[in-house]
């Protein structure tokens, strides 16, 4: 799509617009002396809401054209307006996105956002920190060129085959109308991908094939069994020939960098090192400290709940191993209590139904303890997971979608179907009745579920669909341990020890990002880390490490939010002593929804202080 001139002109008018409601707010100086006061007041709240009307106009404006240039993120979001289009992402299609993203900043930067409501003025630091992000995506991180992972049509194809957000029939010649530009899609693919590194051009060869598959099984047998003319399923057989072999050809094209690569002395390395790695922390997580100054945190945080884990299973240790010497590697003992403690799990065939009892247990504490307001009006849907959506075991909030607001909060729980005798037993084992509790606090009640409750209230599309993720998770890993200060599980020492376990693996996926991306860290310390420091399960470490080399950042994001929130916490006890109240900091945090941490600490910090003195 090419932003037509309408289009254009209507953004510059806007901009003026925009320009001058605000330089309005700045000409009082015509004003009667007798009454200048209230005059001043009225314009001032003229100006003020004239900016919130431009901003709201500007930030609607943006999200249509951006739904324009990525249709297949509208896909995922819920947004079918553009549902038939693929864009090839070829130089063109890039400069085209690099400009947008600069004229549309440019646009948001003629809004002061001091003249904004709290609502906006978040959203506006959101969009701000978007735009930037993308843009240094575009000419600093330069991932288009390296990570051919970024390049698969699958995902968004098979939203539209499963979806049933119109008949099936129209969804089908949608399928058929964006298959024709594939094999020009995976043509510009391959000529971005000057310097692919291996991890990414695995993952993309791995993902390919299930691509492939989509598209000669899955959508193959709707076509063929649908009630679409013959001429429909004519072109679709035309297209999906077309189509596999561009695929087939991506797929061969990958094989042979795979091997390439994997000889290769001079290949790429998947670490992007110190400086990309701090500007890609500054925009995806949106915090107020660097990665480093973090990173250090996260270290003296690790030898904190170590120290604590070691209390506590020196306290345990006679009740499970009476008249057995504890182990000297304090390290080893407490892997040891934490093995023995484990045993206490709830059958496979109860675990779907012992999530579902805790839930109604977890919002009577936190009613009891007047933790937080607790708003009845969305009760939380405890389901097994549906088919479609399973592959990895466990549980998770499936949430609506920014378009899908009245849907309902599903907490998704897997049961554990397919697994064998033993595979249960070690997942029963790692989800045992403490870690259970714990993570009925992480995923639901207080956390990310009445998270969302409250976030729904102050709700904007620019959060729903920008939403800060270290806010979102920080909350989450902040509800567990405030519960536990909070009396949840009467200071059961079994609960603390496995807590600071659970605790530690967020600790540990910080160090471990940065350590790998920045610090050059092998993958047999890394995995010597997380099994021996943070007591983690072979498998478990193994799959992190993976996750490690093909992300960047995005495992700091718990940590960072948690340690925010906490510390935000603390400074208000601080500063407003005996009258600080803990409900009215958690309702007050989580009004503004998702943003990021360090914005509605802005927002909220004078306020609090001023209304609890
Ligand atoms: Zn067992
Ligand atoms: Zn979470």
């Amino acid at each position: 799509m090419t932003l037509n001139t309408p289009l254009k002109t209507k953004l510059k008018t806007l901009a003026s617009a925009i320009a001058l409601s605000i330089a309005t707010a700045g000409t009082l100086s015509a004003c009667q002396p007798s009454n200048i006061k209230a005059q001043a007041l009225n314009t001032q709240k003229q100006a003020d809401s004239i900016a919130n009307k431009a901003f709201s106009e500007f930030s609607e404006s943006f999200i249509d054209q951006l739904w324009q240039l990525y249709p297949g993120t509208a896909v995922y979001v819920g947004f079918y307006k553009y549902d038939n289009l693929l864009p090839i992402p070829n130089t063109e299609t890039q400069q085209k996105e690099l400009a947008f993203y600069k004229q549309q900043l440019a646009l948001l930067m003629a809004i002061n956002p001091d003249t904004l409501s709290a609502k906006n003025a978040s959203d506006f630091y959101i969009l701000k920190n978007d735009l930037e992000s993308g843009i240094w995506a575009m000419t600093k991180l330069k991932n288009a060129q390296w990570d051919p992972s970024t390049y698969n049509v699958a995902g968004v194809f098979g939203i539209i085959l499963n979806t049933p957000y119109k008949p099936l029939n129209n969804r089908l010649k949608t399928i058929i109308e964006r298959m024709e530009n594939i094999p020009a899609y995976y043509q510009a693919a391959q000529k971005n991908l000057t310097n692919p590194t291996l991890p990414h051009t695995q993952l993309a060869l791995q993902q390919s094939k299930g691509a492939l598959d989509l598209f000669e099984k899955s959508i193959a047998q709707k076509m063929a069994s649908s009630t679409l003319s013959k001429q429909d399923k004519q072109l679709f057989s035309q297209r999906l020939s077309a189509s596999s072999a561009a695929i087939n050809g991506y797929i061969h094209w990958l094989d042979k960098k795979a091997l390439a690569l994997e000889k290769s002395t001079a290949a790429k390395d998947f670490r992007i090192g110190k400086d990309l790695y701090e500007q890609k922390f500054k925009y995806d997580i949106f915090s107020s400290y660097t990665a480093e100054e973090l990173f250090n945190k996260a270290v003296s945080e690790k030898k904190r709940v170590h120290q604590e884990m070691i209390k506590i299973a020196d306290k345990l240790w006679p009740k499970y191993f009476k008249g057995t010497e504890k182990p000297a590697n304090k390290l080893v003992m407490i892997k040891a209590v934490i093995d023995h403690i484990s045993v206490n799990h709830v059958k496979r065939d109860n675990f779907v139904d012992s999530i579902k009892a805790q839930i109604p247990e977890l919002e009577a504490f936190v009613l009891k303890h007047d933790l937080i307001t607790m708003d009845k009006d969305k009760p939380l849907v405890v389901r097994e997971t549906p088919l479609y959506q399973r592959g990895f075991a466990g549980a998770s909030i499936n949430s609506p979608g920014p378009y899908d607001a009245a849907a309902n909060t599903y907490y998704n729980v897997t049961p554990l179907d397919n697994f064998n005798d033993q595979q249960a037993e070690s997942y029963l084992r790692e989800y045992n009745h403490w870690l259970l509790q714990i993570l009925n606090i992480h995923e639901a009640v207080p956390g990310h579920y009445t998270q969302l409750v409250h976030s729904n209230k102050s709700k904007s599309l620019v959060k729903s669909i920008f939403g800060n993720g270290a806010m979102v998770e920080g909350w989450a890993v902040y509800t567990e341990r405030m519960m536990l200060e909070e009396g949840y599980g009467d200071n059961e020492p079994e609960l603390w020890l496995t807590y600071y376990k659970w605790n530690l693996r967020t600790i540990m996926n910080f160090i471990l990002d940065y350590s790998i991306q920045v610090n050059g860290l092998t993958e047999s310390e890394a995995l010597d880390m997380m099994v021996n420091q943070a007591f983690q399960e072979p498998a478990e470490a193994q799959g992190k490490w993976r996750r490690a080399t093909l992300s960047q950042v995005q495992l700091t994001s718990y940590f960072t939010g948690y340690s925010e929130i906490y510390q935000l916490r603390e400074e208000l006890k601080k500063a407003t002593g005996d009258k600080f109240n803990l409900k009215d900091f958690h309702d007050h945090f989580l009004s503004f929804g998702s943003a990021p941490v360090p914005i509605i600490k802005d927002l909220m910090f004078d306020d609090y202080v001023n209304s609890h003195k």
